[in-house]
């Protein structure tokens, strides 16, 4: 007990009023499934392991065997002693993925992300002595909205995907004395929609501003070979390994001038201790696979398996979005709504976790629904089913 536990009471207290309390529980994965504390098997459609990889015998030897060579720890900071040589490989092959100059490995990809614009801001004002003005995607991730808030700017929010909103925005700061930076991302977490980035690139050039994309959600399942969908349009690319490439971390891609940056000025990259060689022998296990001819016929299967889904779901009217992607959302309004279909799903053995404020907007709340690589059609199918049945039960 602490003296201030009466405290941390009556605020947990005011968030249970609000419907706002968190919770977790034990779930083990077992294949592609999980398993509860009480053995029931659910199939996992809520991971964001995509290509099903965290479980996949290379990445594993590959982490033993950088676990033997390096340690299961990399012991201090990168600037200090952290900084294995299979680190500096690894950077090589993120930055030749997305076809940039250099990477910056980060321990998670909220990390890279509430470290990268503080880093731009700094870079703004010391370049140019003046704040930089940040327009972001309404949608962008609570990550770079931390960085925001850590670099004590407040961004300017252009409505979702609405290039005309951002060119109108960017016109009005055009003589702004220091950079126009654009926060994106290349597939949208909650709804599984995508940016234009070939047209953002084009705006962005337009209006000298720089272009900095989240690609957590594309890195691995999209583009040719999982490069993602950035493609030459951005100056500033993130990706992580924690969802398509089976393990945990992150990487920041740009040219050799911002990375060096990064690792100078960067203070999740500077002051936190590097991640376990054990993880990024994984990550680079994960790439060797997404080259394979196998992974891209899953990549293939995910999307053909995705598109099959919503047209079910479609189909019984119900509302997916603008969902184009592995990530399928069923929208279905109020918090109660979602948090009892979520249950009727569990209680059928799939797992589709529901999603709340402020993760979503309210009146938002929806399923997320997830498609991997080792999901099948008649799987598909009778998620599909069940999602509708226990759909009309409700009505
Ligand atoms: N960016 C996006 C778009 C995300 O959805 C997430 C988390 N799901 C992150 C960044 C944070 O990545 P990580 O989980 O590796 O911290």
């Amino acid at each position: 007990m602490t003296r201030f536990d009466s405290l941390f009471q009556q605020g947990l207290q005011k968030l249970a009023e609000q419907g706002r309390l968190r919770t977790q529980r034990s779930l083990d994965s077992s294949g592609d499934n999980f398993i509860r504390s009480d053995g029931t098997v659910l199939a996992d459609f809520s991971s964001n392991d995509y290509l099903g990889l965290r479980r996949h015998p290379l990445l594993l030897q590959r982490a033993a065997e950088w676990g033997a060579r390096y340690g299961a720890g990399s012991g201090a900071s990168r600037l200090v002693s952290g900084t294995c040589s299979g680190a500096l490989r690894l950077e090589q092959r993120l930055a030749t993925l997305k076809g940039m100059e250099a990477a910056c490995i980060f321990s998670s990809g909220w990390q890279a992300n509430a470290t990268l614009v503080p880093a731009l801001v700094r870079l703004c004002v010391t370049a140019t002595g003046a704040q930089p003005v940040i327009l972001a995607d309404k949608l962008i991730h609570a990550s770079l909205y931390q960085g925001c808030a850590a670099a004590g700017i407040v961004p300017i929010r252009f409505r979702h995907n609405d290039l005309k909103h951002l060119a109108t925005l960017l016109e009005k700061h055009a003589d702004a004395a220091g950079m126009k930076i654009v926060l994106t991302e290349s597939v949208f977490s909650m709804d599984g929609d995508r940016a234009d980035l070939a047209a953002l690139g084009n705006v962005c050039r337009a209006h000298n501003a720089f272009l900095c994309v989240d690609e957590a959600h594309a890195t691995g399942i999209l583009g040719h070979n999982g490069k993602g969908l950035s493609d030459g349009h951005a100056d500033m690319v993130i990706g992580t390994f924690s969802k398509a490439l089976g393990t945990m971390g992150a990487f920041v891609c740009s040219s050799s001038a911002v990375c060096q940056w990064l690792r100078t000025s960067g203070s999740g990259y500077i002051y936190s201790t590097a991640p376990s060689p054990m993880v990024l022998g994984a990550a680079d296990a994960a790439l060797d696979l997404l080259t394979e001819p196998e992974t891209e016929e899953v990549r293939c299967k995910v999307a053909a398996l995705s598109e099959r889904l919503r047209q079910h779901v479609a189909a019984a009217g119900l509302e997916t979005g603008p969902s184009s992607t592995q990530i399928v959302p069923v929208v279905v309004g109020r918090e109660q709504t979602a948090l009892r279909l979520a249950q009727l799903m569990e209680e059928a053995g799939f797992l589709t976790v529901a999603i709340r404020p402020p993760t979503v907007p309210p009146g938002a709340c929806r399923l997320r629904i997830v498609i991997h690589g080792n999901h099948t059609e008649p799987q598909i199918d009778a998620l599909a089913h069940c999602l509708v049945t226990a759909w009309k039960s409700m009505q």
